[in-house]
C-alpha cells in the first residue's frame, strides 16, 4: 500500500465514523423526541379525562333531579330527551373510566406478586352475577387455574373484559364462556419449561380473520349497530395493553358462527 493510499483510507473510515456516530446521535435525540411526547399524550389524556368526569357526573345528576322532581309533569318528549341525557351522560363516563384506565396503563408500575387466577376469575364472576343471569350465560373453569405471578389489578382487567365480551357478542341460546389454561410444554431438548397459556373461550358470533387485529386497536368497533348492546371500544385495547406490560403474547383464533378464543401467556 501507498503512503497516499493508507492516508485515503484513514480519512475515509474516519468519515464514516463521523457520519455512524452524527446518525446515532441523531436517532437518540429523535428517540428521546418520542417517547417525551408520548408522555405528554399519556399525561394529557390523563388529565383530560380525569377533569371531564366531574361536570359529567353534575350533568347526569341534574337530568336525574329534573326527571325525579318534575318528570310527571312533562312532555312524553321532553321526558324521553332528558333520560337520553342521563343515558349519553353515563356513556361518556363509561368511555372516559376506560380511557383512564388505558393511559394509566402506559405508565403504571407493573406488580409482580403470586396471584391465584382462580381467585381473580371467582371475583369476576360474583361481580358479574346478575348479568350472568340476565343473559342466562355460563361460565365454566373445567379445571384449577394456577397462581401466578402478576399484577392481580390488570389481570383482573383481562379476565372481566374477555368474559363480558364473550357473553356480550353472543347470540346463542346457551352462552357458554370457558376459561382454562394449557400447562406448558417442557422442552425435550432444554428440558426447560415454556409459558403457560390461558384462554377465554366463548360459543359467541365469533370475529373474521381479517378483523382480529383491528379489534384489539382502540375505539375499534365491528358492531356499532347497538345489536349487542353498547360499547367503548376500549376494553380489547386494554386486554392488549395488560397483556403487553406483563412481556406477554395475545391471539385470537374464531370461526365465524361458532365463537372465538383469546389466547394469552405472561412473564414470556
Ligand atoms: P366494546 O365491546 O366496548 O365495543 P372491545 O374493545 O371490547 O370494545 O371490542 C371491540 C370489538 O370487537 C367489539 O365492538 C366487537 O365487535 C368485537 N368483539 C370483542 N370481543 C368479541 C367476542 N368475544 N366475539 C365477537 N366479537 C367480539
Amino acid at each position: 500500500w501507498l503512503e497516499c493510499e493508507l492516508d485515503f483510507a484513514s480519512r475515509l473510515g474516519r468519515a464514516i465514523l463521523d457520519v455512524v456516530v452524527h446518525r446515532s446521535r441523531e436517532m437518540a435525540r429523535l428517540n428521546q423526541d418520542l417517547s417525551r411526547s408520548n408522555r405528554e399524550l399519556e399525561e394529557f389524556v390523563y388529565t383530560a379525562s380525569h377533569d371531564l368526569k366531574s361536570p359529567l357526573r353534575g350533568i347526569a345528576t341534574y337530568a336525574q333531579m329534573v326527571l325525579r322532581s318534575s318528570g310527571d309533569n312533562l312532555a312524553a318528549k321532553d321526558r324521553e330527551r332528558v333520560q337520553s341525557i342521563v343515558q349519553l351522560a353515563h356513556r361518556m363516563d363509561a368511555v372516559i373510566e376506560g380511557l383512564l384506565r388505558y393511559s394509566e396503563l402506559g405508565h403504571a408500575l407493573i406488580r409482580r406478586e403470586d396471584v391465584d387466577l382462580n381467585e381473580v376469575c371467582g371475583q369476576i364472576i360474583e361481580l358479574l352475577r346478575v348479568d350472568i343471569e340476565n343473559a342466562q350465560a355460563e361460565i365454566r373453569i373445567p379445571h384449577p387455574l394456577p397462581t401466578l405471578p402478576c399484577d392481580s389489578r390488570w389481570v383482573n382487567q383481562i379476565f372481566l373484559n374477555l368474559i363480558v365480551n364473550g357473553i356480550k357478542y353472543n347470540d346463542k341460546e346457551k352462552r357458554v364462556v370457558e376459561v382454562g389454561y394449557q400447562v406448558p410444554p417442557t422442552s425435550a431438548a432444554t428440558g426447560r419449561t415454556g409459558p403457560g397459556i390461558l384462554y377465554v373461550k366463548d360459543n359467541g358470533i365469533g370475529i373474521a380473520a381479517e378483523d382480529r387485529d383491528a379489534v384489539l386497536r382502540l375505539f375499534h368497533r365491528l358492531n356499532a349497530d347497538q345489536k349487542f348492546g353498547a360499547g367503548t371500544g376500549l376494553g380489547l385495547s386494554i386486554v392488549a395493553r395488560s397483556v403487553e406490560r406483563h412481556n406477554g403474547r395475545l391471539w385470537i383464533e374464531s370461526t365465524m358462527g361458532e365463537g372465538s378464543t383469546f389466547f394469552f401467556t405472561l412473564n414470556e
